[in-house]
């Protein structure tokens, strides 16, 4: 490779540092090997097939661009490995044409040699750092119907770590709270034990530590398993990241019996519960149901401005009711998207000084709804709703009193107001024209069974869980 491209190649790395985490800098990127092929064609010599995987998803756009920005040139960007280790987990998907991968065999043999070393440096971790967020406690959680169960299991957790549910498995959609109840029940243990060693990691951390300990000379993973299996409390977030992924389910299995049999207390969350994780292992699966599993729904209305307002009062920004009663009216499926919409805003007066107006919210609403969530509606609802029962939505609009009608009409009544806050009269009349009376004995109704029968709960439960991938 010419001298100037090594420069050039120091100096993209000088670039790329400031703008990704450290350690993926240090496991995905560092690591590359350049030469240029021709000189339109950069060939990187990366670890494993993995490491090319990672590159691909998230750091091609950017060594892409900085080697634009460095030489006013749009390099062809190609890939060989070395091919070893945790390759073969992984399937490698490339995205785009340009990129095409070698294996070079003699490299591949020269480090399997290696992975034969004792094991060695048995460092304690007790001061490891647990990686809890200080935002994610339970002080700042709110409880509402959607996460009731979830909160209660996580505060028994948290009073008898080791002791109840093992592992507690956490799983919902996406923004709905996993990682900050999983985190809550980190910082109540540490509150109550201090010295207890505990370590938060995501499931894609977990396996970039353990690529990054088979890539280091100190194969056998001596420092990484060490260090796994001496902690009191391991939160995994997104567990379902080692699907599909054997080398790791692996690891993790054997990380997981170690801590379970010396009678650790293990968290983990995934957007679906166990029985779904395809391409899980089947002794994973069994394991995980050896504890209990609670879901967290999408939060109602009520929670959705529980939150907001919680959010204004720790923040101190001046923001008004009405304000925040639109926001918790339209962003209906994600808290994430609900902190969005306010941050957005915040940082809109503070930095311009000018008031909200009705237009300015509207647009933040948009333009943070518009990356594939839905808004509910009414309309939605008696869609949902109707597909559920096998009726027509014309049914729920008419007069018809048998049960097969009425019933589906009285749920998507209480939806219409327990999830979007719709008014009685409102809700009468977009079923074409039913008194307001009507509705709210429909909705007191569902709102008792709700909480006193499990089949109504896990009913409607179902419906707001389809309410929320559909639209
Ligand atoms: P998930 O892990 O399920 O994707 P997060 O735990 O990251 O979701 O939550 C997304 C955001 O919403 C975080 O900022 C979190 O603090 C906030 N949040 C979620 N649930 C609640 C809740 N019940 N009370 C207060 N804030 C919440
Ligand atoms: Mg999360």
């Amino acid at each position: 490779m010419s001298e100037d491209f090594i420069k050039i190649w120091e100096q993209a790395l000088e670039a790329i540092k400031e703008e990704i985490s450290p350690i993926g800098f240090k496991t995905y990127v560092e690591v590359m090997i350049p030469r240029l092929s021709d000189e339109n064609t950069v060939c990187f010599l990366a670890p494993s097939n993995y490491h090319i995987e990672v590159i691909n998803k998230k750091y091609l756009d950017l060594i892409a661009n900085t080697l634009m920005i460095l030489t006013n040139k749009n390099y062809i960007i190609t890939f060989e490995s070395k091919e070893m280790g945790v390759s073969e987990d992984v399937d490698i998907e490339l995205g785009r044409g340009e990129i095409e991968i070698k294996n070079t065999e003699d490299e591949a043999t020269k480090k399997v040699e290696n992975i034969t070393q004792p094991i060695a440096n048995q460092n304690p971790t007790s001061n490891m750092d647990s990686g809890l967020n200080p935002k994610y406690t339970f002080e700042n959680y709110i409880v509402g119907s959607n996460n009731r169960f979830a909160y209660a299991a996580a505060k028994n957790v948290a009073e008898n770590p080791g002791e109840v549910y093992n592992p507690l498995f956490i799983y919902g959609g996406v923004g709905l709270g996993k990682t900050h109840l999983m985190q809550g029940i980190g910082h109540a243990i540490l509150e109550q034990h201090p010295n207890l060693n505990i370590r938060y990691t995501t499931g894609e951390g977990f396996t970039n530590e353990l690529v990054a300990s088979i890539m280091s000379e100190k194969i056998e993973n001596a420092s990484f398993r060490n260090k796994y299996r001496n902690i009191d409390v391991l939160l995994i977030d997104d567990i379902q990241f080692l699907v599909g992924k054997a080398k790791c389910q692996e690891e993790f299995f054997h990380t997981f019996n170690t801590l379970f049999e010396s009678g650790k207390q293990i968290i983990l969350t995934s957007e679906k519960p166990p029985k779904d994780l395809n391409m899980l292992e089947e002794r994973l699966k069994t394991r995980f149901d050896m504890g209990l599993a609670v879901d967290i729904q999408a939060p109602d209305y009520e929670t959705r401005l529980a939150i907001l307002k919680k959010k204004r009062d720790k923040e101190r920004y001046m923001i008004d009711d009405s304000v925040l009663v639109k926001i918790a009216t339209q962003v209906t499926s994600n808290i994430r998207e609900l902190e969005g919409v306010f941050n957005k805003l915040k940082a809109y007066t503070t930095f311009t000084n000018n008031e909200l107006t009705d237009e300015i919210i509207d647009s933040t609403i948009e333009s943070v709804l518009v990356k594939g969530s839905n808004v509910i509606t009414s309309k939605l609802i008696m869609q949902v709703v109707s597909k559920f029962f096998n009726i027509k939505v014309g049914d729920l609009l008419s007069s018809n009193r048998s049960k097969n009608v009425a019933y589906p009409r009285q749920i998507a009544m209480y939806l219409c107001r327990t999830l979007i806050n719709m008014t009685f009269p409102q809700i009468g009349k977009d079923f074409g024209g039913k008194d307001h009376t009507t509705v709210i004995h429909a909705c007191d109704k569902l709102t008792k069974e709700y909480m006193s029968d499990p089949s109504t709960k896990e009913l409607i439960d179902d419906i707001k869980k389809s309410l929320s991938t559909k639209g």
